[in-house]
């Protein structure tokens, strides 16, 4: 067993939630797991694992004290399953499945809880993972500070958030991220298939040709990409979690379970079949990634599509979007990156693509 004690000073802190102001310290534990270079690691926060509303408030309304009082009197009370509960719970039934291929494979899913809190809070959180049967073992408890250097050192492959100024930070040192929302209620998905859906331009793509769209209008953008339909699309920031999925998928096409893989993968763009998804294909090809399915909705709304798919998430760069998805109850989370995030003021009128 490893047992990792890590000490820093803390900074300033300039959101509620990093609410414990003088010399605490970041406090990382790992168990034996895999080396981190094997494994598919994702990074989730406390606050889009679990809901936690009800203990923001307490925070917001009577302070730091009253908070840890608080948390530690509900100490063996579980939190509720939040957003990216149903996404946890499907990693780990493809980790099982997985095991029981390949049983001396470091290749797996992951997980490590990342969180701002005091480590006092550690222990409800580990109550509630032990409450729900979840097989956490690696924790981040930041104590205020960045998790950022820890998602570099523990090469995440995908980090999930409720603070979109983390994810930024994340995207920005090319971690591919996403912030997640506290939905109305948890729809039902797949318990024996992950099923991930990414939208194309600005998420698995660059946003080079969402520029064209948005300064120059979609016939504009159309024309673009038929002209450059052999030029493959630059990498976006969630290529490499695809790229990762499709690695754990060839483990079981590799055994005969194509038609059985626990793991599908989606592709939901606004792009139209016939002049711009050419482009979109021919560059997954190069890259070498199949993706299982292809929706090119030629600018209708993706929430139909994604509501009958019921991934466990669905990312998205633009908000509309993400809110689109949402309100007809899919798991939808938010990836700032690209042209979309100056012109969100404007998003509702640019429905057409
Ligand atoms: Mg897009």
């Amino acid at each position: 067993m490893q047992f990792v004690r890590l000490v820093f000073p803390l900074r300033e802190r300039k959101n509620p939630n990093d609410m414990f102001n003088g010399t605490l310290f970041a406090l990382c534990i790992t168990f034996d797991k895999p080396k981190p270079e094997n494994a598919v690691t994702i990074a989730v926060s406390s606050r889009v694992l679990f809901r936690t509303e009800r203990e923001q408030k307490v925070f917001e309304q009577k302070g730091v004290e009253e908070y840890l009082r608080y948390q530690i009197e509900h100490e063996n009370e579980p939190f509720a399953p939040g957003p990216a509960f149903p996404f946890v719970k499907a990693l780990e039934t493809v980790n099982t499945r997985l095991r029981e291929l390949y049983p001396q494979s470091e290749q797996l899913f992951d997980i490590v809880l990342v969180t701002y809190n005091h480590a006092h809070v550690g222990i409800r959180l580990i109550n509630t993972i032990n409450h729900h049967n979840l097989f956490i073992e690696r924790f981040c408890m930041t104590g205020g500070s960045s998790p950022i250097g820890y998602l570099k050192a523990w090469h995440t492959n995908l980090y999930l958030s409720a603070d979109a100024e983390k994810v930024r930070e994340a995207l920005a040192e090319g971690i591919a991220a996403a912030t997640m929302f506290m939905p109305e209620k948890l729809t039902e998905v797949s318990e024996s298939q992950l099923r991930v859906a990414f939208d194309g331009d600005a998420v698995l793509f660059s946003d080079e040709s969402e520029r064209i769209f948005k300064a120059h209008g979609l016939d504009k953008f159309f024309e673009h990409e038929r002209e450059n339909e052999d030029t493959l699309l630059d990498h976006g920031p969630l290529k490499g979690f695809l790229e990762a999925l499709g690695k754990l998928q060839k483990k079981f096409y590799a055994k005969g379970q194509r038609l059985d893989c626990p793991i599908r993968t989606y592709l939901v763009t606004a792009r139209s079949a016939a002049s711009s998804g050419i482009r979109a294909l021919k560059t997954l090809r190069a890259w070498g990634l199949e993706i299982d399915e292809a929706l090119f909705l030629a600018g209708a709304p993706k929430g139909p599509m994604l509501e009958k798919i019921r991934p466990h998430i669905y990312f998205d760069d633009q908000m509309f979007h993400v809110e689109g998805a949402a309100e007809m109850g899919t798991i939808a989370a938010h990836v700032p990156y690209g042209v979309a995030q100056k012109c969100n003021t404007n998003q509702k009128t640019n429905m057409g693509k």
